[in-house]
Parts: C-alpha cells; structure tokens; sequence
C-alpha cells in the first residue's frame, strides 16, 4: 500500500497510495530508529512500524511530528515506545484542535475507532533543536506558513530535508498564512539541499529544489494578485471562483488531482485573511 524510497543511506520515505500522496520518514541508526511523521490511516502507519520492526530490525526510539495536522500525527499511539518530538505549539494544537477533530473523525466511522491522541513529549518553542542518530545529525527547525506549528528536519551530513507541508507541489495556507510561507521557502532554498521530502508529493531532487521554490513563490504572488483584484469587486467570491489553479501557474493534476480543490479553499482562505472577512458571492443574496 506504501510507496517506500531510500533517500539516502539509512534514510527512508514513505508515500501513502490512498490519502494525498502524503509522505512520512524514517532514519536509521546502528541500535534505533527515528521516524517522521505518522500516515493518515492506521494501516499505513503500521506499515512503517512493521517494516523497520522486521527488515531494518531495530526499535523506533523517536517520534518527530513536523505539524499537528490528523494525516502526520494521528498514528502517534502506534509506536507507544517511542519518545514524540515537534515544536511546542504543535503540541498545543494538537492538545486542542487534534482532540477535537479525532473525537469527530470518531463519530463518522470506524477507521479510527481505536486512535488516541499522544502528545509529543519533548518540544522546542524557539531556535532549533538537534538530535544525534548513529554518524548523522539532525535539524529541527521552525518553517511556518502551511500551519503555525510547521518544522522541518534537515538531516545534515545528507544535506536531506523533510520539510512537512510547508513545501508540497501546491502550497497550501488554509491554517497557515502565506507571508510566512514566502519566508520559509527562501529560507529552504538557502540550504544547499540534495533533496526535499515533501508533505505531499514526489521528492523534489537537487536540480529541482530551486525551480520548485520559484514555481511556488510564484503561485502565492499570482494567489495574492488575484484575491486584491477581487477586493474590488462587490462579489468578491464570483471572480474568484473563475480564476482556476492552471491560471495561476500550477497543475490541475497535483496531489492525485486535489490541486483544484486545494486552490479554491486557497482563494477563499487568503481572502480572510487579506480582508478579515469571507469574500461574498452573489449566491449568498438569491
Ligand atoms: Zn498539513
């Protein structure tokens, strides 16, 4: 069910085949194992646990949450040796809105019938965060803009980056704010990277980490172009909802073909957000 690569020598991703291309991660030490991120459905996440239990042979010591969002932390409770780290404002949101959406997520059906939200243990509110695993030392750093909360980890010696959903082949700042993720981008595309792991995604390779970064500061100045010119409108939301992700430079195809509905909720979220208020629409007064 899972699209398994290695990054690099002891470094893995794994790529959900039934939830929007999500990504998780595992580096692997000489006695233990650091996983990044949990999948969206149980299964998968058990897939991971599963493979480094019984091929790589060691135990998952960490758990690193990139942001609280339910498809990167829920399977959290499935590694309960595991010590969970993210950013301190992650653990809050998920403290808070996690809870709620899994408590929700509960009455709809089954598939997470047996979840728990585990909060992460160890957490870092300012600077970053390193954590030594075999030769290799990792990264923790602040990149907000996709959700508040966002981190990445650079895996040093790799040059590797898991960046979580602050870089996805669309950016995506419904729970983020897009000035945030402009500073974020420029501040990855410093790095000097081999490769990216997105939060969604295929992995973005060295001779592509720049143009990516280009391509998506460029959707959020065409987002941001648009959403001013329907500032003047009366009806904001009806010029809005004619402007088409294509429109603004990004594939309809992305995501296994979420990018459209990924760039509508963008429009109307960056709307909010411009002018403190939802864009309304002619529809709203028939
Ligand atoms: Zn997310």
């Amino acid at each position: 069910m899972l699209q398994r690569e290695r990054v690099a020598e002891n470094v893995y991703s794994f790529q959900s085949d039934v939830y929007a291309q999500v990504n998780a991660g595992a580096i692997v030490g000489p006695n233990w194992a650091i996983v990044i991120d949990t999948l969206a459905l149980p299964e998968e996440t058990l897939e991971i646990r599963q493979f480094i239990d019984q091929e790589l042979q060691v135990p998952v010591r960490y758990v690193i949450n990139t942001h609280y969002h339910a498809d990167h932390t829920w399977g959290n409770y499935l590694f309960p040796n595991a010590t969970i780290l993210s950013s301190t404002l992650c653990r809050e949101l998920m403290d808070s809105r996690g809870r709620a959406s899994l408590e929700k997520a509960k009455n709809q059906g089954t598939t997470f019938r047996q979840g728990r939200i585990i909060l992460p243990h160890l957490t870092f509110s300012e600077g970053s965060l390193n954590l030594r695993i075999g030769k290799k030392t990792l990264t923790m750093v602040p990149l907000p803009g996709h959700s508040p909360d966002n981190i990445g980890v650079i895996i040093e010696e790799d040059r590797v980056l898991f960046a979580g959903d602050v870089f996805m082949p669309i950016p995506y700042i419904v729970d983020g704010n897009a000035d945030e993720m402009v500073l974020s981008l420029k501040q990855i595309g410093r790095m000097g990277l081999e490769n990216v792991v997105q939060g969604h995604g295929d992995i973005v390779l060295r001779g592509e980490v720049e143009i990516s970064i280009k391509e998506n500061l460029a959707y959020l100045s065409a987002i941001r172009r648009a959403v001013r010119k329907a500032g003047r409108r009366k009806y904001p939301w009806d010029l809005l909802e004619e402007i088409g992700v294509e429109e603004c430079g990004k594939s309809r195809v992305l995501i296994g073909g979420l990018a459209e509905e990924l760039h509508s909720r963008n429009l109307y979220a960056l709307y909010e957000q411009l002018f403190g208020e939802p864009p309304a629409s002619s529809d709203d007064e028939e």
